[in-house]
């Protein structure tokens, strides 16, 4: 019986020896990695550091780089977002291609929204019914190249019953009326809100959309202190759709559509 116990005592304190050495061991090989890390770990953070110093000095320039990553992960550069259909820049210098003709949609009074756009006019006319907002209309979005002519010519018409040459008098009537193909309505991409006057600026309405309608991809699209870059004298009325993420991003920087594809520009070419 003793040597039993003394054998099973034996064999215990072996296991306790053999257990202890090996928590030893463990702890020993423990601290000697903690001590390796402790070594290396500075160098490596410093160079985490200096990436992000790095990156942050890239970010801190503007117009250096590729924008495209905050847009669409899924772009692989600017060139791809300058040649979206949203952001299709038309201009006294940038004409609309005369075969360019949306997909258009009906809104019920018969005005017309490039299909793919028209939901978010829509869902943005509702937020502001919504919100208490009922006098808002869409009083003219689509127009064809013919009924762009047509405003044109009735303008031009217009500055020389005032006595105007017919050089002046298409220079005055391009700062309120586009020329067919140059005109955003041509795009199918563009309302104009309730009298089509700059009465609607101090509309309700006009202070909603200032405030809401980038959630929708709207842009007010010639503001009163762009009107050397546009073009185009301050149209409270005309709102532009380009899509959320742009309008958010042009509202940001304060930019105008030629400012803002300018930027996407300079950002392809580093
Ligand atoms: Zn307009």
């Amino acid at each position: 019986m003793l040597r039993i116990v003394n054998k099973k005592k034996f064999i215990r304190g072996i296991s306790i020896i053999i257990a202890g050495l090996a928590i030893a061991i463990i702890v020993l090989v423990m601290l000697i990695k903690g001590v390796i890390y402790l070594f290396t770990r500075p160098k490596e953070d410093k160079n985490k550091e200096n990436n992000e110093i790095a990156e942050m000095s890239i970010a801190n320039t503007e117009n250096t780089i590729p924008i495209s990553s905050n847009i669409d992960n899924t772009k692989n550069s600017n060139n791809e977002v300058l040649n979206e259909w949203n952001l299709k820049l038309v201009n006294k210098d940038n004409a609309v291609d005369r075969s360019y003709v949306p997909e258009l949609t009906e809104i019920d009074d018969g005005v017309k929204f490039d299909s793919r756009a028209i939901k978010y006019l829509k869902d943005m006319i509702n937020a502001m019914y919504k919100d208490g907002i009922k006098s808002i209309w869409v009083q003219s979005a689509y127009r064809s190249y013919d009924k762009q002519e047509q405003l044109f010519n009735n303008k031009v018409a217009y500055y020389k019953r005032e006595g105007k040459s017919q050089e002046e008098a298409e220079r005055l009537a391009q700062t309120v009326v586009q020329r067919p193909e140059m005109s955003e309505h041509n795009l199918g991409l563009a309302a104009d809100f309730n009298t089509v006057t700059n009465e609607f600026e101090n509309t309700e309405a006009f202070k909603w959309l200032k405030e809401h309608a980038e959630e929708y991809g709207f842009i007010l699209r010639y503001p009163k202190d762009k009107q050397d870059i546009t073009g185009i004298t301050y149209e409270s009325w005309h709102w532009r759709y380009v899509g959320k993420e742009h309008a958010k991003l042009m509202n940001e920087k304060g930019y105008c559509l030629e400012e803002y594809i300018d930027y996407l520009k300079s950002s392809e070419q580093v």
